[in-house]
C-alpha cells in the first residue's frame, strides 16, 4: 500500500495531503500526517490573531482534510533527535516536510535581549496558547509599547494591545493572557518603520481595521508620511498601495478624538538601540531616514528616543528544519527544486518540502495551495520508482518503535472538547489550553 508522511499540519501540510488524496495516479494511497504538537493546524491555530474569527475558521476547511479515511493524523511526533529524516523516510514510501518557518529574525542592535524586549513570534505564542510560549509578562506595567516593523504582523499585534475586554473575552485566548491584556495599563503604541508607507508590508483591510477600534485614536504625522515621494504622487503606485496612503492620509488629516488610546503609525525611522533603565528596557532610539531615490532609504544622522516599557520585533520570520535536512542560512529554507529536496545541489529521492519551509515567510494561507500542488506533482511524478520498495509493516510501529507515543485524531478531538468545557466552566466560549501537561493529559484522558 503506498504510505507517505506529511511532516506538520499546518495549511501546508494539510493541502499537501489533500493534493496526495484526490489524484488518481498511485490508487489507493495513504497519508499520515504528523505534527510535534498534539493540536492540528499551524499557525492557523497558533499565529492568526484570535480576534480574526473568520480567517480561523479555515481551520472546519482543514478538519475536514484530516478527517478523510486515508488520512491518520498523529500529533506529538517531532521530527528530531528520536525521529530524524533519515529514519522517518525509512518508514514511508516518502515523506514532504511542510514545517513551516516560525523562527524570528534579529534586528541585530543593541539591547535587543533586555527583559521587556520580545520577538512578536514570542507574544502571539502568548496569546495564541502555543504550548512552548513562556508568559513573560509582557505588559505589565507597561504604558507604551513600540512595535518594530510594518507588516501584517505588526498590525496584529498593535491591535492585540489596543483590544478591551468585550473584545477579547469572546476569542479562544487562553485565560491568563486575557487577564493580563485586559487589566494592562498601555495607552500609546508606537508602529514604527524604516521606510515609507509606499513601501510598507501591512494589507490595507488590516491597517483599516485599526481605525475600527473602540476608544482607540490612530495617529499618522503628515510630514512623515509626506517623504514618501508616492504620497505626493500615488498614481504610479499599484493600487492596494494606493489605497493604503489613502487610509494614512485620512487619518493624518483626522483630529485625535482624546480616546484612552492611540496607536502611532510612524515611517522613516530605523531602530538603532533598545535603551534600558535599571536593567529593563526604556525605549527605542531611532535614527531618521529619508527615501535615497533608489527605493531604499539612508540614514540622516538624525535621532530620537520613543520611551517604551515594552517592544516586540516584528521583523519576519525564517524556518529551523530539523536537523538532518539540507538548510540555506541565507534564505532561511530547505533547498529545493519544485518541491524536491536537494542534497548536494541533487533530488533526494522521497524528500519533499512545500509551504513556508520551501518558499520563505510569504503569502496568505491560500498561497500554500498552489506551493503544495507543485510539490505534490513532483511526488507524484516520482512515485513509480519511491513505490518499489515495500514497507516493513505499518510506519505507527516504527513511530511506536523510536520511542513515540502519538495523539491520534481522537486525542485532538478530546483536546477539543476539554477547552470547550474550560470555556464553560469560565462562563466562555471555547478557550485554548496553553500548556503541554494540559494538552496531553485530555487527549489521554487523564
Ligand atoms: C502571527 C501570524 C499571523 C498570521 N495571520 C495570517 C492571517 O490572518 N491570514 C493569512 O492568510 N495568513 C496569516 N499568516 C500566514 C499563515 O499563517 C502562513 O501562510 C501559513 O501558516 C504557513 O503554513 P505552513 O504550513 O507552511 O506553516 P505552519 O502553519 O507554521 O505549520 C507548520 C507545522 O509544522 C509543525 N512542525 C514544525 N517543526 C516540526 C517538526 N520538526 N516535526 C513535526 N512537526 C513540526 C508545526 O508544529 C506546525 O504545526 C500569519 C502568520 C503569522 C506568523
Amino acid at each position: 500500500m503506498p504510505h507517505f508522511a506529511v511532516v506538520g499540519s499546518g495549511p501546508s501540510g494539510v493541502y499537501t495531503a489533500q493534493g496526495l488524496l484526490s489524484q488518481d495516479r498511485v490508487p489507493g494511497l495513504r497519508v499520515d500526517v504528523l505534527d510535534r504538537l498534539p493540536c492540528p493546524y499551524g499557525l492557523v491555530r497558533y499565529g492568526v490573531a484570535p480576534d480574526h474569527e473568520k480567517i480561523k475558521s479555515l481551520q472546519s476547511t482543514l478538519r475536514a482534510v484530516l478527517e478523510e479515511e486515508r488520512v491518520r493524523f498523529l500529533g506529538g511526533v517531532e521530527v528530531g533527535p528520536a525521529l530524524p529524516p533519515e529514519r522517518l523516510l525509512g518508514l514511508y514510501h516518502g515523506v514532504v516536510y511542510c514545517v513551516g518557518a516560525a523562527a524570528a529574525r534579529r534586528l541585530g542592535i543593541p539591547g535587543e535581549d533586555l527583559p521587556g524586549s520580545w520577538s512578536a513570534t514570542d507574544f502571539v505564542a502568548w496569546y495564541s496558547a502555543h504550548p512552548d510560549a513562556v508568559d513573560a509578562g509582557f505588559v505589565r506595567d507597561v504604558r507604551a509599547a513600540v512595535v518594530i516593523g510594518v507588516g501584517n504582523v505588526a498590525v496584529d499585534v498593535a491591535r492585540m494591545l489596543a483590544r478591551g475586554r468585550a473584545e477579547l473575552t469572546p476569542t479562544d485566548m487562553p485565560q491568563a493572557a486575557l487577564a493580563t491584556l485586559t487589566g494592562s495599563g498601555v495607552r500609546d503604541v508606537f508602529v514604527v518603520g524604516r521606510r515609507g508607507p509606499s513601501q510598507a508590508r501591512f494589507t490595507t483591510k488590516e491597517l483599516r481595521e485599526l481605525g475600527t477600534l473602540p476608544d482607540t485614536d490612530v495617529v499618522v504625522d503628515e510630514r512623515e508620511l509626506a517623504l514618501d515621494p508616492g504620497y505626493a504622487d500615488p498614481s504610479a503606485l499599484p493600487s492596494a498601495t494606493r489605497r493604503t496612503i489613502e487610509v494614512l492620509r485620512d487619518w493624518a488629516a483626522r483630529p485625535g478624538t482624546g480616546a484612552g488610546r492611540r496607536i502611532h503609525l510612524r515611517f522613516f525611522l530605523r531602530p538603532v538601540e533598545i535603551t534600558g533603565r535599571r536593567g529593563r528596557v526604556a525605549g527605542v532610539r531611532l535614527e531618521r531616514t529619508r527615501p535615497d531615490g533608489d527605493g531604499g532609504v539612508r540614514g540622516t544622522g538624525g535621532y530620537e528616543e520613543i520611551g517604551a516599557q515594552l517592544v516586540l520585533r516584528s521583523v519576519g520570520y525564517r524556518g529551523m528544519p530539523p536537523d538532518g535536512l539540507p538548510f540555506d542560512p541565507v534564505r532561511g529554507t530547505v533547498p529545493h527544486d519544485a518541491g524536491r529536496v536537494l542534497r548536494g545541489g541533487r533530488p533526494a529521492p522521497g524528500e519533499y518540502v512545500a509551504g513556508w519551509i520551501k518558499r520563505g515567510p510569504t503569502g496568505v494561507i491560500g498561497t500554500n495551495r498552489s506551493c503544495a500542488k507543485e510539490t505534490v506533482a513532483s511526488l507524484l511524478a516520482d512515485a513509480p520508482g519511491l513505490l518499489g520498495r515495500d514497507l516493513d509493516g505499518d510506519p505507527l510501529d516504527g513511530l511506536r518503535a523510536a520511542g513515540l507515543h502519538p495523539v491520534d485524531w481522537a486525542g485532538w478531538r478530546a483536546i477539543e472538547r476539554a477547552e470547550a468545557e474550560l470555556g464553560r466552566t469560565l462562563g466562555r466560549d471555547t478557550v485554548k489550553i496553553p500548556d503541554w501537561h494540559g494538552l496531553l493529559s485530555a487527549a489521554h484522558g487523564i
